[in-house]
This record gives C-alpha cells, structure tokens and sequence, in this order.
C-alpha cells in the first residue's frame, strides 16, 4: 500500500484485454475474497448514480499520458457510502510497448463528509445498482398521478435462456452478464425513464411518451437495440436476447397493477415465440416479432464485416434513351445462406428502426463514395438510393445526409431519395419540411411504388418531391388491363400538370415499353434493357453497345425487343 498512509487502495485496469486486479486493502475493503476480479464487479460497488462517470473516466484514459481525479462513492458490502477520492494514471506497460494500464490510487475522503457513513437507501438493486421492483413501482405510481394525461410505456424484460447461460458460465459470469446489461439499459435511457431490475434476470423500464407520433414504439425499439452487441465475458462473446412485453397507459391500464398485469401478459406472449421476441398489450399493437432479432443479430454483424453489397440498375429516358440515373438495390452476400435478397431481410431490419438507420447510413455512404469514384471517371451519374422511414424521421436526417455529401464530395445534385408514401404518415408536416430542405438543396425525391399503398394522388401536390416512381404491379397488366391503364393515365396526367417527372418500374416487354412511351411517360428501368448490376458489370454495360455508349451514355433498346425502337 505504500507509505502514504492515506492511500486505501489501489487497482490495475489492462483497458485492452479487460484485465483488473485490486491491491489487498481495496479487496479487504470492498470484502471481495480475491484480488483478480472484473472491472464489472469493480464497478458494482460504485454509488449506482456516480457509476456511469467512473465507468466513462476509465474508458477516457486512452492515451500513454492520461491522467485524472475523480470523487466519487463506493458502497461496501455492508452497505456503507464511503466517499472516495481517485487519482488515475494510465503507464504503458514497456518501453516500446503500446498496450497501457490504468494505475488508480484510491483515498478515503478524511474530511468528515456527512455521507462518510450513511447508508445506501434500500431501494436499489444491489447488483445492479437498478431502483429495486418495489421502489420501481412506488416511483411509477407517481408517474402515472403526475401525467394524468400522457401517454406512458411499461417494458417488461426477461432474459432468454438465462439458466443455460447461468450453468454455463457460473453465477459469477451470469451476475456480470446482467450488469453490463443493467449499464447498457442505464445508457440508452434518459434521466427521467424508470429502470430496474425486478427479478433476477428481469428488468423494468417506464416512461412518459409523446401522444400521436410513434415514440413509444421507438423507444421500444431503442431498448431492443441493446441486444445487438454480444456481450464478452472472459474473452468469449454471448449473443443474448431478451423477451418483451410493452403496455401503455391509459389504454392498457389505468393503475399500475392492471398496467403490470397487461405487460405481463405481452410478455408471455413473446416467450412463448421462443426468445427475442416483442408484444404489445394491445392486440391492435400486437407484432409478434418471431425470431427477428437472430436475423437483427446476424444483420449487425453483417454491417460489420461489409457482407452488404450494392447493385445497380439504370433508368432510361423514353426519347433520348440516355441513361438518367442508377436505382441502387442492396444485397446480402451471406457466408451460409448464400445470396440475399432485400425482401428477405429488409423487412426485419424495418422493424427496428436503429438497425435500419444503421444499415441505411452504410448504404449511404457505399453508395456516395460509389457516385464519387464514376465522377472521377468523367461519368456524372446519378445515384437513387431507397430509404426507409425510419431513417427520414430521424431528425439528424438531414444533417447526416449534409455531411456524408461533404464527406464524399458528391454534388447534391448526383443524389436522388425513394421513398415511399409510407414516409409521408404520421410525421407529416415534420417530413415535408426535412425533405424540402434537402431538395432546395439540389437533392432529388422521388415517391417510390406509387400507387400501391395509398395511392395518394390527391396530396402528391403538397409533398417535396419532383419523380414518381409507378409500381410494377400496374405495369405488369398494362397491356391487358383497362383498369390498371387507365390508372396509369391518370398518374401521368396528375404528374404533368404538376411538373413531376415520371418513371416506371419492371418494365419488361416490348408491349409495354411502347405503350409507356406512346401514354408520354418520361423514364423507365426494368429487365427489358438492363437487370440490377454489379459496379464492375454497370461499367462494362457503360463502355459496351457498340461504343456509343462510352461517348454519349445513351443507349440502345435491343431492336429485336423493342419493335418500335
Ligand atoms: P423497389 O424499390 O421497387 O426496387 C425495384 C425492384 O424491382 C428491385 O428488386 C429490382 O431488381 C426489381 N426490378 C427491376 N426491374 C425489373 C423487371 O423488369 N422485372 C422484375 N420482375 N423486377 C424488376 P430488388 O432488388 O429485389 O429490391 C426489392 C425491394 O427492396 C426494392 O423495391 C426496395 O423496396 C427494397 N430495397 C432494395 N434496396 C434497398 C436499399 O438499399 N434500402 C432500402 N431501404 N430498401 C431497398
Ligand atoms: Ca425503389
Ligand atoms: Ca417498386
């Protein structure tokens, strides 16, 4: 311990292999029987609203030279607060090495502080430091008394297969599992949620949400996010998953106890999915989410270690043939099942709006630096590039689509949004104003799939957009059905009074083509003139069709196709 006598104790943190040992006082002190012990456990006995701080200084001192001070408490097992003073150093630990140790010195604040020996209240949860279950519920009927007219969310967590993971990593194990767990829950949530941990490995989160919009299904989601990550626990990673039921007041109850009940009947449901899983109390909200977080799990990874692709596939225009512009379609090249398609994993990224702005911003970025390498290459290509809603609602949207054009130094005007009408409910007047500022900008808009949900022609007038984007399915009949003509003839009569430009999707026969052409839509992109491509193929499709294209990008619908061409 040295002879400063006022030192009480002293640890080692190895930032880099997880490695944590505390001098004989610190463990006589906390009363742990060893001195190797996990900077996990270290933290367990920090004052549960000081733990963050510590936890965030560890992770600060990154560098050879940090060093820092910080006061903060410790609760020995007894439940004593003691008031400790730290002095932390990082060294390396050779000469030439460049792995580091943090060396921290810890005192007992002599100064008579009134919270030298008082006692931790009861109500937190002694791992965790999490309020405890009955103090959760005293808080949450404050809650609910003091928003009689809020909308509040319950989420009631349970851990999956927990006794597997109990038996196969020992109590120890399972108990640092459910702290670094407890923390990522304590950091995903803002100052006023209600947390705790309610059973050994169940927790309890509430909070007050905005009436209208979706934000208690966005919470949710944020919550579900946390288990994403796998866990490491002694160098090995757990992928663990949780089972969620959701009630809201005031419509799933108007007390706690009915709240309770009702999420605990959520809750049964998503267990009997068989893990992952997220219901809601309300059969209206119900979405049974069977197995979507193994392809959550599998997704993130994913982003990880870049199995995402892009293809590209060119839209023409009807009377010049020149290439227009590239939709951008992603794919999943997966090391066991093969080659995915975006229908068979966008829809369970949707579903978790993180993940979906996650895996957006890749696309983003891949497909920017994309457009910035065929610039280079004197081709002034546009990109369109589909987008969720989740990602436009987000309200750093627009920020973040600013400085990935900056970062990419990619015009705006190379960029083209699709979006479908699903963007625009809802949040509308919000999204309509993100949107125009991006296209006073210079960027693009196009509404995606027209016709197919809403078919909203009657409000096309009132969103920032300057392309619709007619969906297959009413292409695929329009030789043949008077109805789905007809409706194409009204789309492209609405858009010209307007002054939006028109493209049709799935275009694959010459029937077709000529019918569109002939009905005065201005582009089109379908199989008939060019599948979904690789970079490498678009280029060579580019340089191909008899050299013309090289010099003029324009091209040529293939004659025996196309019988008007
Ligand atoms: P979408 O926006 O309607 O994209 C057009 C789809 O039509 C693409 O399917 C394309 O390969 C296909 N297609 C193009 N021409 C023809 C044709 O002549 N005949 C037929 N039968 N199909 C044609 P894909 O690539 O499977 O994409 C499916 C959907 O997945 C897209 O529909 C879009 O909603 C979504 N998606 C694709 N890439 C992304 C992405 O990067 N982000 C997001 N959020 N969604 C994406
Ligand atoms: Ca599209
Ligand atoms: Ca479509």
């Amino acid at each position: 311990m040295g002879d400063d006598v006022s030192i009480t104790g002293r640890y080692w943190h190895e930032p880099a292999t997880g490695a944590f040992r505390g001098s004989a006082a610190l463990s006589a002190l906390l009363s742990v029987p060893s001195r190797i012990y996990s900077r996990h456990e270290f933290l367990a006995f920090v004052h549960p609203d000081d733990r963050i701080r510590v936890s965030r200084m560890m992770d600060e001192a990154n560098s050879a030279t940090s060093t820092y001070d910080i006061r903060y408490r410790i609760v020995t097992r007894d439940d004593h607060v003691l008031s400790v003073c730290e002095h932390a150093k990082m060294h390396r630990t050779g000469p030439d090495s460049e792995a580091f140790l943090l060396e921290a010195l810890i005192r007992i604040e002599s100064d008579g502080d009134d919270e030298m020996h008082s006692r931790l209240p009861i109500e937190k949860d002694r791992l965790t430091g999490l309020l405890a279950r009955h103090e959760f519920f005293r808080r949450f009927e404050n809650m609910i008394r003091d928003h009689p007219v809020d909308r509040i969310v319950l989420v009631n967590i349970d851990l999956d297969r927990f006794r597997v993971l109990n038996d196969s990593i020992g109590h120890r194990g399972a108990d640092v599992a459910v702290c670094e767990i407890a923390r990522r829950l304590e950091a995903g949530v803002g100052r006023d949620v209600l947390l705790a941990r309610s059973g050994s490995d169940e927790f309890l989160v509430a909070s007050v949400v905005s009436r209208g919009s979706n934000q208690a299904g966005d919470f949710v989601d944020e919550l579900a996010a946390i288990f994403l990550d796998p866990i490491v626990i002694h160098d090995i990673r757990y992928s663990m998953t949780a089972s969620t039921g959701v009630a809201l007041f005031p419509r799933d109850g108007k007390t706690s106890d009915a709240l309770m009940q009702s999420s605990d009947a959520a809750l049964s449901d998503a267990k009997m999915c068989g893990g992952g899983a997220v219901c809601y109390a309300n059969a209206g909200d119900r979405t049974t989410r069977l197995n979507a977080f193994s392809i959550e799990l599998d997704m993130q990874r994913a982003i990880r270690e870049s199995e995402f692709v892009m293809d590209y596939q060119p839209m023409f225009d009807f009377r010049t043939r020149d290439i227009i512009g590239v939709e951008a379609l992603l794919r999943w090249r997966h090391p066991t099942r093969g080659l995915l398609m975006p229908s068979e994993f966008i829809p369970h990224a949707e579903q978790n709006s993180v993940l979906m702005r996650e895996l957006g911003y890749w696309i983003y970025d891949h497909v920017f630096a994309q457009v910035h390498e065929w610039r280079k290459a004197g081709r002034r290509i546009k990109a369109w590039i589909n987008t969720s809603p989740s990602q436009v609602h987000h309200q750093h949207f627009e920020a973040d689509v600013c400085s990935r054009l900056l970062k990419h130094d990619v015009p705006p005007s190379s960029i083209g949004l699709e979006l479908t009408e699903r963007t625009f409910m809802g949040r509308r007047s919000e999204t309509v104003q993100t949107l125009q500022n991006l296209k006073d900008l210079g960027v693009s808009i196009a509404l995606d799939d027209f016709g197919v949900d809403y078919s909203s022609l009657a409000y096309t007038h009132l969103l920032p957009i300057d392309t619709i984007k007619i969906d297959r399915a009413f292409i695929r009949e329009i030789e043949t059905d008077r109805y789905e003509k007809s409706i194409v003839h009204a789309i492209l009569s609405i858009a010209s009074e307007l002054g939006l430009h028109v493209t049709a999707e799935g275009v694959e026969k010459a029937g077709q083509y000529r019918m569109l052409s002939e009905m005065g839509c201005n582009s089109f992109q379908g199989f008939i003139s060019a599948r979904p491509m690789s970079p490498a193929s678009f280029l060579a499709f580019l340089v191909s069709g008899n050299g013309k294209l090289a010099h003029s990008s324009r091209v040529e619908i293939p004659q025996r196709r196309v019988a008007s061409a």
